[in-house]
């Protein structure tokens, strides 16, 4: 067992392998399924080589993971962030194995990622990165080996040009190559919202188990981005106080409550609002503010075991994927404070992506209501599958989730004759 203090230095990956061996002990399954899952299968880097607006060329480093294949084929986002790692695309691969099965979806967990920072870039550059990743990773990608998605800092404009490019390589159209797209290129209705309603509807039954509503209760949203602005949204509509948003920059806050039309019509396309008001605090600051539902919806590590004493939330839904270390968990666990782990909370992203690439392959479209009615039934049944898992087992959120959300792929795996 390794000492708290000593968990607490674990980068992303290694965090992740601890708690996938805890839940494979768990499940008694041997240690060659530990072995087998604890990387992903493949794992592609690649240098792309991009012209800037200024005549001179900068080179990306890049990567795209493909966590297991035994399910079906491989699926994930790929983010574009400045500080986005090798150990983090991986981790994050397995995580998506972890939603996928979560969600049963017929898919094994995909990642990708580039060091760039597409704030500082312009749109003729952003197009030329995009295009020249899909032609680095194409081998190995496509509509039923790895479909990709959006993610931080990705859109479904950038969507849209990785399709075309990929549908040039391949000379043939493939909208089922990538999900995330725009509608007028096969893009499901409810995608760009999924995460978002995902959270909400989890959020509903996690605040139900902790003895209060939804309405009327006051949260404090990390990120304003796609799942943090439309979470905003919904949960203002639905009669929540928004008390605490917050961007990169810094967080506001009021315990009144912010005014969410506002700064859902200001807010930029990168989700940047602190620009907005002079009174910002910073993000720490805000995580430790009274709420009823915390939600971390920007990037990994927020939640520590330095600021997991301080908390003061009855929920913590994790929108974004990471946002919690192992001695955070623990922490607040302790506290009694329900936490739904991030392979649960915004497995929304992935089920409607999955429901964006049936209605590719079908070349039949969906209404909205049919894509929400379907999303609930998933995720309602994913959140009692994990609660229940983790009331059998004693175990916190997390270890459920990863027990639950590993069960199908190990099952996979040994019927392929893999372990
Ligand atoms: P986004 O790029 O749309 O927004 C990111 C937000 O986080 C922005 O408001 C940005 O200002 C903020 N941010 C960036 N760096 C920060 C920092 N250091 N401190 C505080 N805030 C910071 O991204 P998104 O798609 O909303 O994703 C947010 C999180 O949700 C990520 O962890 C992502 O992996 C996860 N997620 C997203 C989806 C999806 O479909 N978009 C699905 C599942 C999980």
């Amino acid at each position: 067992m390794i000492a708290a203090a000593k968990t607490e230095q674990l980068n992303v990956l290694e965090r992740t392998q601890l708690v996938m061996e805890q839940a494979l002990n768990k499940m008694s399954y041997g240690k060659d399924v530990y072995e087998l899952l604890k990387e992903p299968q493949r794992l592609l880097t690649v240098r792309i080589p991009v012209r800037m607006d200024d005549g001179t060329t900068t080179v990306f480093t890049g990567w795209r993971a493909q966590h297991n294949d035994a399910v079906g084929p491989t699926k994930g986002g790929i983010r574009f962030h400045p500080d986005v790692t090798v150990e983090e695309v991986k981790a994050l691969s397995i995580w998506m194995s972890m939603k996928c099965g979560l969600a049963n979806l017929p898919y094994g967990g995909g990642k990708g990622g580039i060091q760039c920072d597409p704030r500082a870039m312009s749109m003729g550059e952003l197009e030329r990165l995009s295009r020249g990743y899909v032609r680095a990773i194409s081998q190995i990608v496509g509509p039923t080996k790895d479909i990709p998605a959006p993610d931080v800092y990705t859109n479904a404009q950038i969507m849209a040009w990785m399709m075309d490019e990929y549908s040039h390589i391949r000379e043939f159209d493939s909208p089922g190559f990538i999900t995330g797209k725009p509608l007028v290129l096969g893009g499901s209705l409810g995608r760009d919202s999924s995460t978002a309603k995902g959270v909400t509807i989890v959020m509903k039954e996690a605040a139900r188990l902790a003895g209060f509503s939804v309405q009327g209760a006051r949260v404090i949203i990390q990120g304003f981005g796609n799942a943090g602005s439309y979470l905003a949204q919904f949960l203002h509509k639905e009669g929540a106080i928004i008390v605490g948003v917050s961007d990169a920059y810094g967080a506001l806050y009021d315990p009144d409550g912010l005014d969410i039309p506002y700064l859902l019509d200001r807010r930029d396309s990168f989700g940047t609002v602190s620009n907005l008001v002079e009174n910002c605090i910073t993000n720490e600051e805000m995580l430790q503010k009274p709420c009823d539902i915390l939600v971390p919806a920007a990037i990994s590590n927020q939640l520590t075991a330095a600021n997991a004493p301080h908390i003061q939330a009855k929920v913590v839904v994790e929108a974004a994927n990471g946002p919690t270390t192992l001695e955070g968990t623990k922490i607040l666990t302790e506290r009694g404070i329900l936490l739904v782990p991030d392979v649960l909370a915004s497995a929304g992203g992935v089920i409607v992506s999955y429901f964006e690439w049936v209605q590719n392959n079908q070349g039949y479209y969906w209404t909205e209501q049919e894509v929400d009615e379907k999303l609930e039934a998933i995720l309602t049944a994913a959140f009692t599958s994990v609660y229940n898992t983790a009331q059998q087992h004693e175990t916190d959120m997390r270890l459920a989730a990863y027990m639950a959300g590993l069960k199908k792929m190990v099952e996979a795996c040994t019927y392929r004759g893999w372990v």
